[in-house]
């Protein structure tokens, strides 16, 4: 496995092998990798003749009153990690490479930036669709992975791929679960023992929200008036959305007449956890 740190370097790398012909998977991660993201990278080398993983904590995403500066790293782990995984290149770029000081270009993605996630997360989506499309014109990727647990995540990438014409497949990976239900991710870590015990509310109200649609319920306000009440159960757990919507364009929706994407937050404790589920009418 080859570490890269400059832009430059990293651009050579993916032009020459573009010129023999091979094809370039891509996942970008913000690292402290666990097994989601290794799963991420095994789908990456299914797809690919060659994997590049990024590990770039982006300052452009986090609101200032948000948890860059204590964002879990460890990179001599995550490289341990994916020299495990025979990757090709482990792209770890400084801020200062990826934004020069004279850096003044923001990428946004209209409306789909409005809902869910956007309103508690100023700025966030435009952070992230801007290190992606840089990240995507550095790395020339044929396909890169991104995980469905941050969906709202996966569909600003689908359309900024799709308004700004690049040349990109966009896979969306399955979310991965520890074997209790939990939503893998980095921020898990800040949860202590009975907060981790707490978060299960989240995957069990999506659940008991997909057996009230197996026994025929469509009424959008019932649906998240139960995973609401599921989940207020739990002292620990704040709610901060609960949302039906239309899993394309993230606009609610009142009524479930096809396959929906029913998106949650909650915090448990000072944490920010996320999740959904799609769910689909009985016919
Ligand atoms: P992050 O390092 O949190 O930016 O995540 C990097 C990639 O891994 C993103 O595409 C995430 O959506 C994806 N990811 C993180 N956790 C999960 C999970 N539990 N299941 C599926 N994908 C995930």
């Amino acid at each position: 496995m080859q570490i890269i740190e400059r832009v430059q370097e990293m651009s050579r790398w993916s032009e020459a092998q573009r010129r023999d012909g091979r094809r370039i998977a891509f996942v970008p991660t913000m690292g402290f990798l666990h097994e989601a993201h290794l799963c991420l990278v095994r789908d990456g080398k299914k797809r690919g003749d060659r994997v590049v993983v990024s590990i770039f904590v982006n300052p452009k995403q986090f609101a200032p009153s948000e948890d860059f500066a204590a964002y879990p790293r460890d990179f001599g782990r995550d490289r341990a990690l994916l020299e495990g995984e025979s990757i090709d290149v482990l792209f770890h770029p400084s801020a200062d490479e990826i934004y020069p000081v004279d850096f003044l270009t923001q990428v946004s993605v209209d409306k789909l930036g409005l809902f869910l996630c956007a309103p508690q997360r100023p700025g966030h989506f435009q952070g992230v669709a801007t290190v992606i499309a840089k990240l995507f014109n550095i790395v020339r990727p044929h396909v890169a992975i991104f995980g469905e647990k941050d969906y709202q995540q996966l569909q600003v990438i689908r359309r900024l791929v799709r308004d700004l014409n690049f040349d990109i497949e966009i896979v969306g990976h399955p979310i991965v679960r520890a074997a209790d239900g939990l939503a893998i991710s980095s921020r898990n870590v800040y949860l202590n023992p009975e907060e981790r015990q707490a978060a299960l509310c989240l995957s069990r109200s999506l659940a008991r929200a997909a057996c009230m649609v197996k026994m025929g319920e469509t009424r959008g306000r019932v649906i998240t008036a139960a995973v609401r009440a599921e989940i207020e159960k739990e002292p620990l757990a704040k709610v901060e959305y609960i949302t039906l919507c239309d899993s394309a364009t993230l606009e609610t929706i009142a009524e479930l007449g096809e396959a929906a994407l029913l998106a949650l937050a909650v915090r448990i404790g000072k944490t920010r956890l996320i999740d959904n589920r799609i769910l689909k009418p009985v016919r």
